[in-house]
C-alpha cells in the first residue's frame, strides 16, 4: 500500500510518498513560494541501495493546484518516477492543524469533515486554511485515493477540563470554544509509541512527558498513555520558551504594553510571537548559535539558556506531580535530540526524583533513538527521533485497514 503525507501551507506543500509494506519513504519533497514569481520544487527520490536522486523544478507556480500537478509529474514521470499511475496512491494523509473539540481522531474527509475544520478556522486563522485548500486540491487531483485528516490537537483531546479549562467566565468556554487545545500532538503521540516499543511495555501502562523541542516546543503528560495535560494552549503560544515566542508570561503584560508604550494589538502579537523567546533574549532563534554564543561567553546567550531550560524544568515537576509516577522522559525533535547541555540542564538536579542522567551517554549521541539515564536512574530517559510524516501515513494505514 502506498500513501501520500501532504502538509500545505499558505505557499507551500511539503510531500512525502511511504510504502506501507515496509513504511519506507520512496520519495519527498517540497514545493516552496507558490504564487510568488519564482517558485520551486525540490524532489528527492530514496534508492533501494541508499543512493538519495535529488531532482528541482524552478519556475512560476501560481497556486497549490499547478503546485500538486507538478508534484504528481515527478511521481509518474518516465524517467525518475516511483509510480506509474497516480492510482497506484491507495490514500492522501493530510496533515490538519486544528480539529478544535470535534476531532479525537483521524478521519475520513467527507463533506460534513471539510465543514467541521472550516467551522476550526477561528482558532487557527493561519493554518486551516491551507490545510482546506490542500485538501480541496488533493480531492481532484487524486479523485481515487482515499483522503484522511490527522489532527495536531486531536492526541490532547484527553485532557481532562480541570486541565484544558482556563479561569475565565465559563460562557466563553461555552459560546466561544476558549480553552487550551495543546499542539505537535503527532510528534507527541509517535514517540510515546516508540518509547512503547523500546521498553518492551503496553503504552497503555507508562506514564511519560514527552518533551518537542524545535523551533516551537511543547510538553506533554501521559498518564497510561492517555495525554492528561500540554503545555500548549489555545495557541501555540503558551507554555516553554520558544525560537521567537515567549511561552508563559503575564496575561497582563499586554495592558502593560498598550497603556504604556503604547503598541497596538498587532505590535504586542509580533513581540510575543515574533521577537521574544531565545530571539527576544539573545538576537538569535537558532540554538546552534546561542550556544556558539555561550561558547564566547556570551551572557545574554547564557541568560537565555537557564531561562529555556529553567521553564523546561518546572514543567517536568509539574507533570510529574500530575501524574504520580513516572517511567519515562523523551526528548524529540531539533533541539530535543540534538543538544546534550539542553537535555543536561533541563534535568539537573532532578536525581532526588530518579531522574539521573548519564553523561558519557548524554554527550555521545548517536543518531536515532538512544538511551541515556544511568542504570539507576528510576526514570528512564530517552531520545527519540520523531516523524510526524510516518504517524501520519501510519494512522491513514489504520483507517484504511479498517474500511476493508
Ligand atoms: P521545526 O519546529 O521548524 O520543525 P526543528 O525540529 O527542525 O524545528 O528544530 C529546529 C531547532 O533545532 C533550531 O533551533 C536548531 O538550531 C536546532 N538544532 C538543530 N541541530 C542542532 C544541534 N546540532 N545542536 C543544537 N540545536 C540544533
Amino acid at each position: 500500500m502506498k500513501i501520500l503525507v501532504i502538509n500545505t501551507g499558505s505557499s507551500s506543500i511539503k510531500y512525502q510518498l511511504f510504502n506501507m509494506e515496509n513504511q519506507t519513504v520512496l520519495c519527498s519533497g517540497v514545493v516552496e513560494k507558490i504564487g510568488e514569481d519564482h517558485g520551486s520544487l525540490a524532489h528527492k527520490i530514496f534508492k533501494e541501495n541508499g543512493d538519495i536522486l535529488k531532482k528541482e523544478y524552478e519556475g512560476h507556480i501560481g497556486d497549490h493546484q499547478t503546485g500538486f500537478k507538478h508534484i504528481v509529474d515527478y511521481l509518474i514521470n518516465e524517467e525518475f518516477g516511483v509510480i506509474s499511475d497516480r492510482s497506484e496512491i491507495s490514500a492522501v494523509g493530510h496533515r490538519v492543524v486544528h480539529g478544535g473539540e470535534t476531532f479525537k481522531a483521524p478521519t475520513v474527509i467527507d463533506e460534513a469533515v471539510i465543514e467541521a475544520i472550516t467551522r476550526n478556522i477561528p482558532l487557527a486563522p493561519l493554518h486551516n486554511p491551507s490545510n482546506l485548500t490542500g485538501i480541496e486540491v488533493a480531492m481532484s487531483v487524486f479523485p481515487e485515493s482515499k483522503q484522511i485528516a490527522v489532527f495536531d490537537t486531536a492526541f490532547h483531546q484527553s485532557i481532562p477540563p480541570y486541565a484544558f479549562m482556563y479561569a475565565l467566565p465559563y460562557d466563553l468556554y461555552k459560546n466561544n470554544r476558549v480553552r487550551r487545545y495543546g499542539f505537535h500532538g503527532t510528534s507527541h503521540a509517535y514517540v510515546s509509541g516508540v518509547c512503547a516499543e523500546y521498553l518492551k511495555r503496553p503504552l497503555d501502562e507508562l506514564n511519560i512527558i514527552t518533551i518537542h523541542l524545535g523551533n516551537g516546543a511543547s510538553m506533554a503528560a501521559l498518564k497510561n498513555g492517555q495525554c492528561i495535560d500540554t503545555s500548549m494552549g489555545m495557541t501555540p503560544l503558551e507554555g516553554l520558551v520558544m525560537g521567537t515566542r515567549t511561552g508563559d508570561v503575564d496575561p497582563a503584560l499586554p495592558f502593560f504594553l498598550a497603556d504604556h508604550l503604547h503598541m497596538s494589538l498587532k505590535e504586542i502579537d509580533t513581540i510575543l510571537n515574533k521577537e521574544s523567546g531565545l530571539k527576544g533574549i539573545c538576537g538569535t532563534n537558532d540554538m546552534r548559535e546561542v550556544f556558539e554564543k555561550r561558547d564566547k561567553g556570551d551572557k545574554k546567550a547564557i541568560l537565555a539558556l537557564d531561562i529555556y531550560t529553567y521553564r523546561i524544568k518546572k514543567y517536568i515537576g509539574s507533570y510529574y506531580a500530575a501524574l504520580g509516577s513516572l517511567d519515562a522522559i523523551v526528548f524529540t525533535a531539533g533541539i530535543g535530540e540534538n543538544s546534550p547541555d539542553i537535555r543536561k540542564f533541563s534535568c539537573a538536579g532532578l536525581e532526588n526524583m530518579g531522574i539521573k542522567i548519564n553523561e558519557e551517554k548524554n554527550n555521545s549521541y548517536k543518531k536515532g533513538l538512544s538511551e541515556i539515564s544511568t542504570a539507576d536512574s528510576r526514570v528512564k530517559v530517552l531520545i527519540i527521533p520523531t516523524n510526524e510524516e510516518l504517524r501520519i501515513a501510519q494512522e491513514t494505514k489504520k483507517i484504511i485497514d479498517g474500511l476493508s
